[in-house]
């Protein structure tokens, strides 16, 4: 369910509303994206795919991340699928023609020498009663890839780096005939990049970055998933005693300590990224408090969880939600 709370044009509110309606939720599913979530929003979705909740609305004025995501994919997806388009691309880039005659772009079958490309296969396995399923990118000659828009924070922290490289593993264990390599790259955009800023340490030289990751073996993508699993079933027997979401989920991307001069101050004199360094200036001052800084939970706005959340409820009472 969507809201328009802002009054959005119909134009732009029809595109930020296209492609959100899902169909009957399904119970006992799990995306290889929703693996990668705290077991509170999985649980909390589960409830709700069984029909024991109802799911929170969206509003669209939060989706334009999500969507100028997908306008990249499917922008890559259609130059890739349309041979014309396809090979002039690649013979502008000096592509030798009897190269590109060997790329075949999601073939029902391979010949020697064929250099097969797939895109967007979803695929779906049943694993201890529940059923996982996964849309890949991209399969480049056996490789799984992926593309992530993505601002230059995320990557020189490197934020998301293991969230990738279960994600794509688990493609692999879902594919494992189309996915050959045990390494997997993810092509990063970045939205946010600026030339100004390539002689900062760590800064990507360019707006377009690929690494290549290490794969986890498959055994251990099926330890993942069988503990995600036993998780999400032992807290459904229990749902008032959900782990909490950690700052990962919450999209908080680092922790805030704040030193108060006294115990009835409103306002904190400093901020520290880190509790020893808090903790040694309270010492030098020889009075007042450290407090770790209650901060804005944004990843729960695009949560459709948050009507039922308990976790949410408290971020409601701090005051710390703007809903
Ligand atoms: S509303 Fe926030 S705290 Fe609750 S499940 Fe969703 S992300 Fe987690």
């Amino acid at each position: 369910m969507l809201t328009n709370k802002t009054n959005i044009s119909l134009p732009l509110a029809t595109w930020l509303a296209s492609n959100s309606y899902g169909g009957k939720p399904e119970p006992k599913r799990l995306s290889a994206t929703s693996l990668l979530q705290g077991t509170r929003k999985l649980v909390y979705q589960e409830l709700i795919n069984r029909g024991t909740f109802e799911e929170s609305s969206l509003d669209i004025s939060e989706l334009l991340a999500s969507k100028l995501g997908s306008a990249i994919h499917q922008n890559i997806q259609n130059v890739w699928e349309d041979d014309t388009t396809r090979s002039n691309a690649l013979l502008a880039l000096g592509i030798k023609p009897e190269v590109i005659s060997r790329i075949k772009v999601n073939p029902s079958k391979v010949h020697p020498g064929d250099i097969p490309v797939y895109f967007e296969v979803r695929t779906n396995k049943v694993f201890n009663d529940w059923t996982i399923s996964g849309q890949f990118d991209i399969v480049y000659d056996g490789q799984i890839q992926d593309f992530k828009s993505t601002s230059t924070y995320v990557y020189m922290n490197n934020l998301k780096k293991d969230d990738y490289i279960k994600q794509l593993s688990i493609y692999k264990w879902l594919n494992p005939e189309l996915i050959t390599e045990d390494t997997g790259v993810i092509h990063y955009i970045f939205k946010n990049w600026d030339k100004n800023k390539v002689h900062e340490e760590g800064y990507p030289q360019t707006p377009f970055l690929s690494v290549t990751y290490e794969l986890l073996p498959l055994h251990e993508v099926q330890k993942l998933i069988t503990s995600k699993i036993m998780d999400i079933e032992a807290c459904l027997e229990y749902p008032n005693m959900l782990p909490d979401c950690d700052n990962k989920d919450l999209m908080v991307h680092e922790d805030v300590y704040q030193y108060f001069s006294s115990e009835s101050s409103v306002r904190a004199s400093k901020n520290f990224d880190n509790l020893a360094e808090a903790n040694k200036y309270l010492a030098s001052k020889g009075k007042g408090l450290v407090k770790k800084k209650i901060q804005e939970p944004k990843g729960c706005y695009w949560c459709n969880c948050r009507g039922v959340c308990t976790q949410y409820k408290r971020f409601k009472e701090l005051g710390v939600v703007k809903e």
